[in-house]
């Protein structure tokens, strides 16, 4: 099986309402999505998706993905899609970094990988495990009453774990995660995301203030040490999300025992093969996992359930599902979705959904050049 031709689609996905976290310091109204559809000489065609989380939020921004394209793309024609590590190091040749960029094409690679072998990429990474995924909600920035009234919304639609996002005001912090906290029922979990807002000393003013509630905070402080000089005063269970992008980071994080928990984003750390390189670490080193996308449709979050599906429950606390935010829908009524506050990996063979057709546009690009997709 040889890629014969890929074609990218871009998509802008407007926020059902918008979103602001690390203190309301990002703002966000619109997400860009990048769709790439790789064609081989079978007549099997594999899609992934790439969508940073606007382009604020990390050093990554949907028009990226479309210009790495044009290197990583010639790249990968004429290579076997299911020889993964090939492909990922064909991509690492023509262009070192860029993760977030290299992240759609290979996780079209999976879907092909799985339609060629008749099996799911859950089947692929590692076996379903039974128990669905608990989605957790993303509970936008704002005053604490506020902030309750929208997850007493998700708690209608069966969420049971919340990641609340605070930071940058200390006092308000503090009384958004009591006014949260003693409102929390039995059997839920709440995770309070800070998105790097706090210093070093704001984050010991707040978490040491609220010692007595079952608290767990995401990504306190901007830099892995900052993290790790928090952990040291803290009771807390600290998670870390956006400064894990590398296996080398997650040794880091273990070795030092900055966190319990890390959030592993698909698009982020560069796709499936990379994310279940973390996922056997964190498996092998007893470290908590919240598995998701950064953001995007129905696809990428799919993406996402297979290698959360394919991880023991005992270490897999939740994913997320962007879709809930953003519209237009490219594959209505299939792929993961929100059942009772938890999510599965689709039944099918690769990742068992792909986009309408007609759902995404006119191509943006196809490659080689000067060509036409193959529909
Ligand atoms: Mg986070």
């Amino acid at each position: 099986m040889q890629i014969s031709k890929i074609v990218l689609y871009g998509l802008s996905m407007p926020l059902h309402r918008p979103y602001r976290l690390s203190g309301g310091r990002l703002r966000f109204t619109e997400l860009d999505s990048t769709f790439v559809r790789i064609e081989t000489d079978t007549g099997l065609v594999g899609w992934g998706e790439g969508c940073p989380w606007g382009h604020t939020y990390l050093p990554a921004h949907g028009a990226g993905i479309r210009a790495a394209a044009e290197v990583l793309a010639p790249a990968l024609i004429g290579l076997d899609p299911r020889r993964l590590e090939h492909v990922n190091r064909a991509m690492d040749l023509a262009l070192p970094g860029h993760l977030y960029a290299k992240a759609p094409f290979d996780i079209a690679c999976w879907d092909l990988l799985g339609k060629a072998t008749g099996l799911g990429a859950v089947e692929l990474l590692g076996g379903r495990f039974e128990r669905p995924t608990p989605i957790a909600s993303s509970i936008s920035t704002d005053t604490p009453e506020s902030m309750l009234v929208e997850i007493d919304e998700y708690r209608a639609r069966g969420y049971r774990v919340h990641s609340a996002k605070i930071g940058a005001d200390v006092h308000l912090d503090i009384e958004r995660i009591r006014h949260l906290g003693a409102a929390l029922r039995p059997g839920e979990l709440i995770i309070y995301d800070v998105n790097r807002a706090w210093t070093p000393m704001q984050a010991r003013q707040v978490m040491n203030a609220v010692h007595d509630f079952p608290a767990m905070f995401e990504q306190p402080c901007e830099t892995l040490d900052q993290c790790a000089a928090v952990r040291a005063s803290t009771i807390h269970p600290i998670s870390i999300d956006e400064r894990l992008e590398t296996l080398d980071d997650l040794r880091r994080i273990v070795d030092r025992g900055i966190g319990e928990i890390v959030n592993i984003k698909l698009n982020r750390v560069g796709g499936l093969t990379r994310a279940r390189r973390l996922r056997d670490f964190c498996l092998a080193s007893g470290i908590s996992m919240l598995i998701m996308d950064t953001g995007g449709s129905v696809i990428a979050d799919t993406a996402a359930q297979h290698l959360a599906q394919s991880t023991p429950p005992e270490l897999r606390l939740a994913t997320w599902l962007c879709q809930e935010l953003v519209h237009p829908d490219p594959a209505p009524g299939r792929g993961s979705r929100n059942e009772a506050g938890c999510a599965r990996a689709p039944p099918g063979t690769g990742l068992g959904v792909d986009p309408d057709p007609g759902a995404l546009g006119e191509p943006v690009a196809v490659f080689p050049d000067g060509g036409a997709p193959t529909i």
